[in-house]
């Protein structure tokens, strides 16, 4: 399988089309999920293009993966969470819809159920505030 330069997340990358941004650096961007299955849901991927994890280059691992827990103990602190959940979903038979690496960020709280994956397009003014949380607590 190859990469599509024309999904969403190269297209994001490009600045084609808007995303609510919680963080950046040169390896990697960050931004609020459109359709979050709990408040805080972020999305971590590489600037580097690679269809998911499969084909990726491990070299980009280590900043990637610096990413992910930088924006975890932000979401975390930011929402109060008991917990983090990381997914990653690799190919349709395992649930990726874009196809582009991404790691899922998802603050938990005890008792309080996951929504639907790919479910309901949430409010851009409730996602501009929950971005603005996460920077908060990313800039300490
Ligand atoms: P996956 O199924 O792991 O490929 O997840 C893709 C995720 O991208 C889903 O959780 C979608 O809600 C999310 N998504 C789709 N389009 C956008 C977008 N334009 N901006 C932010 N998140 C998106």
């Amino acid at each position: 399988m190859s990469y599509d330069t024309n999904n969403i997340f190269a297209k994001i990358l490009r600045g084609e089309i808007p995303c609510h941004k919680v963080y950046e650096d040169e390896h990697t961007l960050a931004f609020m999920d459109v359709m979050p299955q709990a408040d805080g849901h972020t999305l971590v991927i590489p600037k580097i293009p690679s269809r998911n994890l499969l084909d990726a280059d491990p070299k980009e691992f280590g900043a990637l993966m610096a990413s992910v827990q930088k924006v975890a103990n932000a979401a975390k602190q930011a929402f109060g969470a008991e917990g983090v959940l990381i997914q990653q979903f690799n190919e349709p038979a395992a649930g990726q819809t874009v196809f582009h690496l991404h790691f899922h960020v998802l603050p938990r709280h005890e008792g309080v159920p996951l929504r639907p994956h790919s479910g309901k397009m949430a409010d851009h003014g409730m996602l501009a505030g929950h971005a603005a949380k996460i920077r908060a607590a990313l800039e300490g």
